[in-house]
């Protein structure tokens, strides 16, 4: 925490971890920079910082820096967290950064989670399996208040793959859904133009690759930073998985 008691900037030490994988020279490591602490400084700020004064060749991702492109997912002192959002004022003098594991490596902070989050959309088919042909003349189908505003809460995900990282399960079964693959699966069950039905949805999500591999510590939900109803999420496809089985018997 920055003292407010001292006026004199903090002097910070990061130390993150650096490495290639398309480089057979490289191997993982860490590199240490030290740069001043300045007002409201976030760590995008920071690592921009550094690239720009001490090493060009630091690779990190940020896109919108407000939290929306879901980019700059990292693991900051070991936690899941969004570097354009995390100030550097909430940190101790010495920050760790690493990659979000469970993703694929592009190099030093830089992770692809595109081909998970594609990989899961296409195993659950996340998308309306609207049930009849399209008419461009037909009136727009509508939705109680309720569920719309249901939807749009599951809709404010941003993939940025926190909770993935967070999710102990997801770290060693890759095919888990984890946080943001349930929170796809929820948003669109609850939608009433997806004609998928119960048992559709049991094959997507029972299972220990969806709700039932869940383990319950709800780590997902303490690093979302878009705070997310996950335990909700959860506690509603359980009712519903399980109402299928029973009345499957
Ligand atoms: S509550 Fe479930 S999904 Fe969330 S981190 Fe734990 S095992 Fe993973
Ligand atoms: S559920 Fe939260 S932590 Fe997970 S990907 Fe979406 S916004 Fe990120």
């Amino acid at each position: 925490m920055t003292d407010k008691n001292n006026p004199r900037p903090r002097r910070l030490r990061f130390e993150i971890f650096r490495y290639n994988p398309e480089d057979p020279e490289s191997k993982p490591h860490i590199e240490t920079f030290e740069i001043d602490e300045r007002p409201y400084m976030t760590l995008y700020m920071a690592l921009s910082e550094i690239r720009e004064t001490l090493d060009a060749s630091l690779q990190f991702d940020f896109a919108c820096r407000s939290a929306i492109c879901g980019s700059c997912g990292m693991l900051v002192n070991g936690r899941p967290a969004l570097g354009c959002r995390t100030l550097t004022a909430d940190l101790p003098e010495e920050i760790r950064l690493h990659p979000l594991p469970a993703f694929k490596l592009i190099g030093d902070l830089s992770v692809d989670t595109g081909i998970w989050f594609r990989e899961m959309a296409e195993r659950t088919e996340a998308w309306i399996h609207e049930q009849l042909p399209f008419d461009p003349d037909a009136e727009e189908q509508r939705m109680s208040d309720d569920i719309a505003a249901a939807i749009y809460e599951g809709d404010r995900c941003i993939e940025c793959g926190c909770c993935v990282a967070s999710c102990g399960v997801a770290n060693v079964n890759p095919e888990f859904l984890a946080g943001a693959g349930l929170n796809r699966i929820a948003r669109f069950m609850m939608d009433p133009r997806d004609g998928r039905t119960d048992a559709d949805w049991f094959e997507v999500v029972a299972g220990d690759q969806g709700v039932f591999g869940c383990v319950g510590m709800m780590a997902c939900a303490d690093v979302c930073p878009k705070e997310l109803p996950l335990l909700d999420v959860y506690a509603y496809l359980r009712r519903r998985t399980l109402g299928t089985k029973i009345a499957s018997g």
